[in-house]
């Protein structure tokens, strides 16, 4: 054999980098599902069918097209781990080159150029096409930056790529329209969304559900919902679907949440992007072709485009650029064990109880609903960040480690200290009353700051403040915050210290 080809689950793309000058006749492609790795964080049961189904899809396909594969299933790696698995093919083909492109995650890519190294065989690491922005280019990029500044990041990116530019400036004046793109619900609530694209199981993703609630009972979250696109047909109908009749209500509604409205205006498209069953490129081009086709709000696709190939490719260029060290950050010396109704949603703050539950049925919760509801929480009780890690690695469908771990350690955590956000993302009860109708459901008040009615998240969101106050009265940004505490008088601070403190002694059962 001359090349065994390594395909991993989150690079299902048949056009992909990995097969330039694939020849059936002598190269093989090796795909493993692992037992193991479905169990490295304690993954929902969507995160795991959605990752095997779409692999069996997809080996499907390369048969079609004639390309041969080695695939090992689920059944074979109960005592056996990834490694494993592949060293055993390695010593059973004997290949001249194993090829892979570059993985997910910094230790599976360890792991690999380790094992290669023992096997005696050369490891050919290719990049990952699917970006649009490669690792050596990001690397130029950042230099010698000490903070990364996305926007900075999103302005290269539009000018190099042309993507809703006019002679050198950006379309409608401004690069962003942040502004127009922070609306809440109307007080009478979202009214009519059209519905997100979602799928029947097919019978190869039934026998998948079968397996995996078979082999993972204990493992969080529902499958009775299960829905997302596994091959790359249903990714197209989905972004089809998104573009044509959500991308309008996208932008202004980006950030707002509501009982029962667990999508929102949202795209929903991560996943397909993640495993690759959709190129970048095509999404930006079909946000495009609906915005002139459908006269949409510049705000709406400016805000999506920016996710895309701002947001996106920044958080993968920061992973690769800070790790290792970025897995082990803890700007804040956090220790505290992370709730356990962090797995259950049993919890009496509705806020939590409602993105918790929704995560748990359908393995998504949007944006602001990570960083402002279950993040804001994990940081201002601080939770240990490795911890807060491992549950969004596990809990999202859409989760691997170079896109969950930035968004969980940088931006809802501040524990590499603020390497690309200016400030801790925080936030009182009234962040969230603001933005949603949780706290109407609430048996807490979230404009009271301590007492039995205290919404517990104001109570620590103010103790945060205190606890950190000499750090955030120098920063610019969170200056005023502090000025707002000073201004309370001393024994509400002590009365607010002394709730906060009992609350962080009993999380388990807030
Ligand atoms: P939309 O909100 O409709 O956005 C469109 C697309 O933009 C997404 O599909 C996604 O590809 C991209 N995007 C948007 N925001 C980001 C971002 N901050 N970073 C990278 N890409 C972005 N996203 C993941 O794909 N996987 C994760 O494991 C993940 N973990 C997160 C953990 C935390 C703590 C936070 C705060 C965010 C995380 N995100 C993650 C980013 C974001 O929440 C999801 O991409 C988004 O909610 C996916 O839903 P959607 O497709 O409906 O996205
Ligand atoms: Fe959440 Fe506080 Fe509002 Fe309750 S009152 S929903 S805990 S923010």
């Amino acid at each position: 054999m001359r090349n065994l080809i390594l395909v991993l689950g989150d690079q299902l793309d048949i056009k992909s980098f990995a097969y330039a000058g694939f020849d059936a006749k002598v190269d093989r492609i090796l795909m493993v599902e692992a037992v193991s790795e479905a169990g490295a964080v304690w993954s929902h049961k969507a995160r795991i069918v959605l990752f095997i189904s779409a692999m069996r899809h997809f080996r499907d396909l390369l048969v079609a097209a004639g390309m041969p594969v080695d695939y090992s299933l689920l059944a074979e790696s109960a005592d056996r781990s990834l490694a494993d698995i592949w060293a055993e093919r390695i010593a059973r083909h004997r290949p001249a080159r194993v090829i892979v492109c570059l993985p997910g995650e910094y230790r599976i890519k360890v792991g690999l150029e380790a094992l290669c190294t023992a096997s005696g065989v050369p490891l050919e690491l290719r990049q990952d096409r699917h970006f649009l922005i490669s690792q050596p280019e990001f690397a130029q990029w950042a230099g010698t930056r000490k903070t990364l500044l996305m926007e900075t990041f999103y302005r290269h990116m539009r000018k190099q790529s042309g993507v809703l530019m006019v002679d050198g400036k950006p379309v409608g004046g401004v690069w962003n329209f942040d502004t127009e793109n922070r609306g809440g619900f109307p007080r009478a609530g979202p009214g009519e969304i059209p519905a997100p694209a979602w799928f029947d199981p097919d019978a190869l993703t039934l026998a998948v559900m079968r397996e995996v609630e078979a082999a993972f009972p204990a493992h969080p979250g529902s499958l009775s919902n299960f829905g997302w696109p596994v091959t790359r047909d249903q990714a197209l109908v989905a972004l089809d679907r998104f573009v044509n009749t959500r991308l309008a209500g996208f932008g202004r509604f980006q950030d707002a949440m509501w009982t029962a409205t667990p999508f929102g205006w949202h795209a929903m498209l991560s996943t397909s992007l993640n495993l690759k069953l959709l190129d970048p490129r095509e999404v930006i081009d079909a946000a495009l072709a609906a915005w002139r086709t459908h006269d949409l709000p510049l705000p709406a696709v400016e805000g999506f485009i920016r996710q895309i190939i701002g947001w996106r490719e920044f958080m993968r260029g920061v992973y690769w650029r800070d790790m290792p060290t970025l897995g082990s950050a803890n700007h804040f010396s956090h220790a505290r064990a992370l709730p356990s109704w962090y797995w259950t949603a049993r919890t009496t703050m509705n806020c939590m109880r409602e993105t918790i539950g929704q995560t748990l049925e359908h393995g998504y919760a949007h944006h602001i609903q990570r960083l402002m509801v279950t993040g804001n929480f994990a940081l201002l009780a601080g939770i240990a960040p490795a911890e807060v890690h491992r549950w969004y690695l596990a809990v999202y469908v859409d989760a691997v480690e170079w896109v969950e771990m930035p968004n969980t350690l940088g931006m809802a955590r501040f524990a590499n200290g603020g390497r690309f956000t200016s400030k801790p993302y925080v936030a009182s009860g009234a962040y969230i009353k603001r933005m949603s109708n949780y706290c109407s459901g609430c048996r807490y008040k979230p404009e009271l700051r301590h007492g039995e009615k205290a919404c517990p998240i104001t109570t620590l969101y103010w103790n945060f403040l205190a606890t950190h106050e000499s750090e955030l009265k120098g920063n610019m940004r969170t200056m005023l915050m502090v000025r707002n505490l000073a201004r309370l008088p001393a024994e509400e601070r002590i009365a607010i210290g002394q709730h906060a403190g009992k609350l962080l002694r009993h999380l388990d059962s807030v």
